[in-house]
């Protein structure tokens, strides 16, 4: 499955919705990360029995960004 890393340029992040302005990753004990949205993340999974492929989208910080590129061995884009 493919994994995707997007940086959200400065307009973007102007625009986002009150809930995807924090990172909601979760830190253990159901606790959220709550540090500034920085990037997004694109997961694909297949759905269902027929098996179609979705994108999970999430809106992640730094941090996680750099988490989730080490994890799935892909580069984090630079910064503009
Ligand atoms: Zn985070």
């Amino acid at each position: 499955m493919t994994h995707v890393i997007k940086r959200l340029t400065a307009a973007q992040l102007v625009d986002l919705p009150e809930w995807y302005r924090y990172c909601r990753h979760p830190h253990g004990r159901g606790a959220l990360c709550d540090e500034r949205t920085a990037f997004t993340t694109h997961q694909q999974y297949v759905t269902g029995r027929a098996g179609r492929v979705t994108w999970r989208v999430t809106y992640v910080c730094e941090l996680h960004a750099r988490r989730f590129a080490m994890l799935h061995l892909i580069e984090l884009p630079a910064a503009e």
